[in-house]
């Protein structure tokens, strides 16, 4: 009998048969409020009927432009479109289909066009599972091991994670980037290194936010050297965070954006964006694919963009934070396991460690199965999987939230 790859590990054990905005329903139609959103996609929540029109026309019309064949008029359209949420002087975009895929499609791009083989990541950071988004991955090494040798010329630099050591943003910051001044001394030459690749907020590492001090730091070091600072936002963009992108919290220009996940409310897209003095620089050829931009994709993530704005999403995901994340600090005020809440707007996540301080993955993972036991959906993220995270769509309602915070402080109370 032929069966899935044991690798394939499900989180929450429900067979999902259909969904609507913020619910899942199983075969036997119970209802379940989906806080994993397909890991932070369905941002404009399951089935939107606006994306679902967009798709259901786009199928009957043209499913397959291969845009490097043909061009086809939805991918013209997202693009012109895209023109009003980019970050200002990204004027050049390619598209792929999985956050890994883009992440790819950056580094051979700031590779080419510097001629330099280094590229500096964050520690904690997670950019994808393909070999070369592996290698430049350090939230668990659950993602790295066993297929080495990975590709070289990554070099791993510390990110401020405040939740490592109890020190000040301040404290964290500094350190950071002296680490990273000793990096430029004893690993990498600045004139060797292509690119910073770093996330606004770490996400699979564990739901840490970077800050201002950090990334102005980052930025200038990379005006100084020549260096190409390019931001993975496939998992803070698109309103998660509760503000279009996730840099906007810390008021830092990329000069190269990656972003998947949220663009399409479920259908694989994913793209990169930089000014077109760096992308002109590719060589002709080296970026393309057969899938890349497809066309009901890219018809779904024009519906979907026209949702977010007319629905007021990324407004919704900062007050909905803001209300999850009072009730996740309320829940650690009750219980002793539960260390932290950390994130921003709809990425939001509660930290399990035991009695001596340790990552507790084991109570996190029991908390989460409480959770799905009572119908609500979660999600782990950390090296030891010792977070427990929030990622509803951003359609989520007060009410909806409400519920969601009722049954996680059932649920934590029942493993404490
Ligand atoms: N970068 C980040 C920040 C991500 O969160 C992810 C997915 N969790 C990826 C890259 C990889 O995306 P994909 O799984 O679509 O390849």
């Amino acid at each position: 009998m032929v069966q899935l790859s044991e690798t394939l590990k499900q989180a929450t054990g429900v067979l999902a048969a259909r969904g609507e905005g913020v619910y899942l329903f199983d075969e036997d139609d119970r209802r379940y409020l989906d806080f994993t959103a397909g890991i932070g996609v369905t941002s404009t929540g399951h089935c939107h009927p606006r994306v679902v029109e967009a798709a259901q026309r786009q199928v009957a019309t043209l499913i397959h432009g291969q845009y490097t064949t043909v061009m086809h008029r939805p991918l013209l359209d997202l693009v012109d479109r895209l023109g009003d949420v980019l970050p200002a002087g990204l004027d050049r975009m390619f598209f792929a289909n999985s956050g890994s895929e883009a992440v790819e499609a950056a580094l051979r791009l700031v590779r080419q066009a510097t001629g330099r083989p280094n590229v500096v990541v964050f520690h904690g950071g997670f950019h994808g599972r393909t070999v070369g988004a592996a290698s430049l991955t350090t939230s668990a090494t659950k993602v790295r091991s066993g297929f080495s040798p990975l590709m070289g010329g990554v070099v791993v630099a510390p990110f401020p994670n405040l939740a490592h050591y109890g020190w000040s943003e301040e404290e964290a910051t500094d350190f950071a980037l002296r680490e990273l001044d000793y990096v430029f001394q004893t690993v990498t030459l600045p004139q060797d290194t292509a690119a910073f690749l770093v996330e606004p907020v770490l996400g699979e590492g564990g739901y840490v936010p970077g800050n201002a001090r950090f990334f102005a730091g980052l930025r200038e070091r990379a005006d100084r050297h020549g260096i190409h600072l390019v931001l993975d936002e496939v998992q803070t963009g698109w309103g998660r965070t509760g503000t279009f992108w996730g840099a906007e919290h810390f008021d830092v220009s990329p000069d190269v954006l990656i972003t998947a996940k949220g663009l399409a409310s479920g259908f694989p897209l994913s793209a990169i964006a930089a000014p077109a003095e760096l992308m002109d620089k590719a060589w002709p050829g080296s970026q393309g694919g057969t899938y890349g931009a497809n066309a009901v994709a890219c018809a779904a993530a024009l519906a979907t963009l026209e949702v977010i704005t007319d629905e007021g999403l990324v407004q919704n995901s900062a007050e909905r934070g803001v209300e999850l994340r009072r009730a996740l600090e309320e829940v650690a005020g009750r219980h002793t396991a539960v260390t932290d809440v950390r994130g921003l707007g709809l990425m939001l996540g509660n930290e399990f460690r035991d009695g001596d301080g340790h990552p507790d993955g084991a109570t996190a993972a029991r908390a989460q199965q409480e959770a799905a036991r009572r119908g609500l959906l979660l999600l782990t993220c950390g090296p030891w999987g010792e977070v427990v995270r929030f990622i509803p769509a951003l359609v989520v309602s007060y009410e909806q939230v409400a519920e969601a915070a009722g049954i996680w402080a059932d649920a934590v109370a029942a493993v404490s």
